[in-house]
């Protein structure tokens, strides 16, 4: 009988599945009978973003915790597919840091040329998960968002591609219910025009801080503050930025630091990260994981130890994404196919244990891009995904950090060399502190020029000219 595979999530990484089926056939393989659900209506995952808040049109929670005005935080080179590069899809070389919508254009391109959509169910939620240890099989039920119709779906294989950057972690502080002002995760944060002349308090030290914090010093903030748990990120910040140790308290308007200093405050976002949460998984199958580069309980980080029939994509933390889903969806693939013969429970343990005494032990982040490299290559050696140097990519993640830290506002600016095509990027047209407007037209052709500019004074009339809008 054919193999069954379920993917939940149409994604980076259930689209990294998708398409490493579809380069399975291209070779003449036979191919499984694949069904893949997406709750929303299109696929992209995260770069599929929304305006919504809270809940989508079905009631849903919303996807996608991105923003207007997200450019990429890492360099493009680092994320490049090994089968389907830049300058395949642009036809020409672009900038390192794109927008959102770039990449996302970028995305879709791959998938689209690989006629994948037909494996898609779209509009379709899965809500719940049973597996029949007698006949090993999953039973999946999903609800057709347009009809409220739910359904039951068997297979032999599930891959859980949902991502692990939707669902909040929110802390509770003393006095926070009554501050007067805007209070939001960074979940829901959808653009900082609204925080123009304003002072913000950023609770957390991690992307989200650095990149909302830096967005709204772009937008016209008066003043951020960037409240730290464990460390300060420690970036030379612009002379609206300070960063203070964890808040203690609120008192109306005045948030009270641990290191006795206090300050009044229009609004706060709240950048404390995600929960890994799979409600569609009884709890045997669902993993439960603090955002780490290994978690535990996956073999080769993708093939859950106690039925390896299930499969998580993307559930690390992440330098590499693109590049580093395909190489687990490939993996997975040739698992699932019987390709790859997995070793017994208790050497796949061990090598699980490898892995996570070597993260118990990583010094500082320019070992975290190392791990994460060697995590790839060990992937990439395993199957016929196209292999590329993964030295070099490390190497594009140690300058790129190094830049972070000379420049925080500039880094963007910087430009890397394709290790697929040998592609130097091009310099963009705009410096990305006098950038606002991200749409894919401005970025690729230069249209609508009225918001971008090179003169720092026009930038902050542009800024203003957002936030009345
Ligand atoms: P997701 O992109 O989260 O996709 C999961 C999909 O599963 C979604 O389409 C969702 O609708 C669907 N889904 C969820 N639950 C269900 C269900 N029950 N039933 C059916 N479908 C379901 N990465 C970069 O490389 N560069 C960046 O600049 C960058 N910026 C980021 C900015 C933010 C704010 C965030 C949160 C992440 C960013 N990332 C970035 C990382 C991002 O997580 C990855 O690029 C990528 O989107 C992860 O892909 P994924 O498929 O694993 O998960
Ligand atoms: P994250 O990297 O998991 O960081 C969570 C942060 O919250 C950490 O600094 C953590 O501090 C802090 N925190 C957690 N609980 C806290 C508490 N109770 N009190 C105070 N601080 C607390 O999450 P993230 O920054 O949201 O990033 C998620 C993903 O989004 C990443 O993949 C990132 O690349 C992506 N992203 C990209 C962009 C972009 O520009 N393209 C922008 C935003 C996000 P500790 O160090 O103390 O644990
Ligand atoms: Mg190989």
């Amino acid at each position: 009988m054919t193999l069954r595979v379920g993917i939940i999530g149409a994604g980076p990484s259930g689209l990294a599945q998708l398409r490493a089926f579809e380069s399975a056939r291209q070779k003449g393989a036979a191919i499984p009978e694949i069904l893949c659900f997406e709750k929303q209506s299109d696929w992209g995952g995260q770069w599929n973003n929304s305006w919504r808040i809270g809940l989508d049109g079905h009631g849903e929670p919303v996807h996608s915790s991105m923003y207007r005005h997200l450019w990429s935080n890492g360099p493009k080179e680092c994320l490049e597919f090994a089968d389907y590069s830049f300058d395949e899809h642009f036809g020409r070389p672009i900038s390192s840091f794109p927008p959102r919508e770039v990449l996302f254009d970028y995305i879709k391109g791959r998938v689209e040329k690989s006629d994948v959509r037909k494996y898609v169910r779209f509009n379709t939620v899965a809500r719940h998960t049973s597996y029949d240890e007698s006949t090993q099989e999953f039973t999946v039920t999903v609800e057709d968002l347009k009809t409220g119709l739910t359904e039951t779906h068997v297979f032999d294989k599930l891959v859980v591609s949902t991502g692990h950057f939707h669902v909040p972690a929110v802390p509770e502080f003393k006095g926070i219910k009554t501050f007067p002002g805007e209070v939001l995760h960074a979940h829901d944060f959808r653009g900082a025009e609204r925080f123009y002349g304003k002072r913000l308090l950023m609770v957390g030290s991690s992307y989200s801080a650095e990149d909302i914090g830096m967005q709204a010093h772009k937008m016209g903030a008066a003043s951020i503050t960037m409240s730290y748990r464990t460390n300060p990120m420690g970036y030379h910040w612009p002379d609206t930025t300070v960063e203070r140790p964890l808040v203690t308290h609120f008192q109306g308007s005045t948030a009270y630091f641990s290191d006795g200093t206090q300050d009044d405050f229009d609004a706060v976002v709240l950048c404390t990260g995600y929960q890994h949460k799979y409600p569609f998984l009884p709890s045997e199958l669902s993993l439960k994981s603090p955002n780490v580069l290994y978690p535990g309980n996956l073999y080769k980080g993708v093939v859950w130890q106690q039925n390896t029939n299930l499969f998580y994509l993307g559930a690390q933390d992440q330098y590499y994404t693109f590049n580093m889903f395909d190489a687990q969806a490939w993996f997975a693939r040739d698992v699932m196919t019987g390709t790859i013969e997995l070793p017994p429970i208790a050497e796949r343990e061990a090598d699980i244990q490898v892995w996570l005494d070597r993260q118990a032990a990583l010094p500082d982040h320019d070992a975290e891009a190392d791990f994460q490299t060697d995590y790839l290559r060990e992937l990439i050696d395993a199957t016929d995904y196209p292999p590329f140097d993964l030295d070099a990519v490390s190497q594009l993640f140690k300058d790129w950090m190094h830049h972070k830290h000379t420049d925080i506002l500039g880094y963007r600016d910087m430009i890397h060399r394709s290790v697929i095509t040998g592609t130097m990027a091009t310099k963009h047209h705009t410096r990305w502190l006098n950038a606002m407007d991200d749409s894919l037209e401005r970025y690729l052709y230069g249209q609508s020029q009225d918001l971008d500019s090179e003169d720092p004074e026009e930038a902050v009339d542009a800024a203003e000219t957002l936030a009345s809008r």
